[in-house]
């Protein structure tokens, strides 16, 4: 279940966004697109606890992840250089679903989100679009990498410095609104505000999609809880806590809880 991956790259990619690339061919073997890696960070052994991050890329025997660096963990991985070794379980989690047919994917991401959903615009023949929001344009990562891909890329930053002033979902409000009647297939990642605000406008349009609910987590494989969000259930409550290690963290959009007990 654990693999060793050499770090054969680890660089700054933009501001606090860094890409790593490591050896790691029994990972890249099965990775699907919103798969995530337990990473066992060498200098934080003390620690126990593993960091989760979405597999960006997984091409031949490399695999790439990109990572904000946000605190203790992220640092001491920032600081590895080539010929390191992790410790990684994975890949984890269950994994979005490519577009079929006609339909058109729609990726909505914030953050590092766009690095998690990145395989999707890689691996999937029907190409569409990209709608990305950040605070400000030092939170816009791969955007050449998904227009390289085919995705139109929209941009929507708080501070209106860059593309659309606002929420990324004004995007994809204009978006289903150019494209009605078409076949759309939304993906989301991000943080939570924001998943939760697309799942409840996907909702109400009656179109399904796939969210990767990322949750603060521990052992990444079911067994402790601590990563749990709401899903909807049959009980009484009409809800129940799924493990998004295990049981995500992509969830449907309409398995989602969006009650505010
Ligand atoms: C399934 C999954 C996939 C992820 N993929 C990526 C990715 O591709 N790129 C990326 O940059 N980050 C990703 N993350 C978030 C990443 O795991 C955290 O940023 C990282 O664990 C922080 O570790 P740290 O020691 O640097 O920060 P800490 O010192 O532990 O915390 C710093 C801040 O990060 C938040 N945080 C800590 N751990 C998590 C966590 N597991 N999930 C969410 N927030 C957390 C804390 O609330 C705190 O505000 C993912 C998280 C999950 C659950």
């Amino acid at each position: 279940m654990s693999h060793t991956g050499e770090i054969l790259s680890n660089e700054v990619l933009k501001d606090k966004y860094c890409r790593a690339v490591f050896r790691a061919p029994e990972i890249c073997e099965k990775a699907e697109p919103g798969h995530f890696v337990h990473v066992m960070i060498p200098s934080m052994r003390d620690r126990i606890l593993r960091r989760p991050f979405s597999i960006c890329h997984a091409g031949g025997s490399q695999l790439t992840i990109v990572y904000k660096v946000v605190g203790r963990g992220t640092e001491e991985l920032s600081r590895l250089k080539p010929g390191e070794k992790c410790d990684f379980m994975g890949p984890l989690g269950v994994p979005f679903s490519l577009p079929v047919e006609d339909e058109i994917p729609v990726i909505v991401a914030g953050g590092y989100g766009a690095a998690a959903t990145y395989m999707i615009s890689e691996r999937s023949k029907n190409k569409g679009y990209l709608l990305l929001g950040a605070r400000t344009e030092k939170d816009l990562i791969l955007t050449d990498n998904y227009k390289n891909n085919g995705f139109e890329v929209r941009v929507a930053t708080e501070d209106g410095a860059v593309g659309t002033k606002g929420l990324v979902t004004v995007l994809v409000k204009e978006l289903l609104e150019e494209n009605k009647g078409k076949n759309l297939k939304f993906y989301g990642c991000g943080p939570h505000g924001m998943l939760l605000a697309l799942g409840e406008l996907l909702i109400t349009n009656e179109i399904d999609g796939e969210l990767s609910m990322d949750q603060m987590m521990c052992c990444g494989i079911g067994a402790c809880f601590a990563c749990v969000v709401k899903v909807k259930d049959n009980n009484p409550d009409g809800w129940r806590y799924a493990r998004t290690c295990k049981e995500g963290p992509v969830f449907k959009a309409s398995d989602v809880y969006y009650g505010r007990t």
